[in-house]
């Protein structure tokens, strides 16, 4: 497979050598269930070449990177929540939190969610 990092887990979750609840494939994402879920649905939407984060995107990965979008509305009515609605989120970096150096977009759904991210406090920047 182009650009696959034998360090990383979720190549390793592509090559089938670390299981994982796949819910969906196809030639340019694989789509599983998150093993600590933060709410009822919780799907991780990944590219199978390895891509450490968004801000890794190239022009050369427009067609993986439309992949990723395309495929969150078919993972949300496979887990049943398109209807119902659900958030795709990517984590990027270290001030979003990102543990894992492998692009991944978070599905969430089955329950109300909040918005914005940190209710309460005021906006210091931009
Ligand atoms: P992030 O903090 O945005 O990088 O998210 C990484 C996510 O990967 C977390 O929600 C973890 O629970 C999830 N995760 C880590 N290892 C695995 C695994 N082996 N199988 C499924 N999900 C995993």
């Amino acid at each position: 497979m182009e650009n696959h990092n034998p360090d990383c887990i979720f190549c390793r979750i592509v090559k089938g050598e670390i299981p994982a609840e796949v819910i969906y494939r196809n030639d340019h994402v694989l789509a599983f269930r998150d093993i600590a879920p933060a709410a009822p649905s919780h799907a991780l939407i990944i590219p199978q070449e390895h891509i450490a984060s968004l801000s890794e995107l190239e022009e050369r990965h427009r067609d993986i990177a439309a992949s990723l979008m395309l495929a969150a509305g078919t993972v949300a009515d496979i887990l049943g929540i398109r209807e119902s609605g659900y958030r795709f989120v990517f984590n990027s970096g270290a001030d979003a939190m990102q543990s894992v150096f492998h692009i991944h977009g978070h599905l969430l759904g089955g329950r109300q969610m909040g918005w914005p991210p940190f209710p309460g406090e005021a906006v210091l920047h931009g």
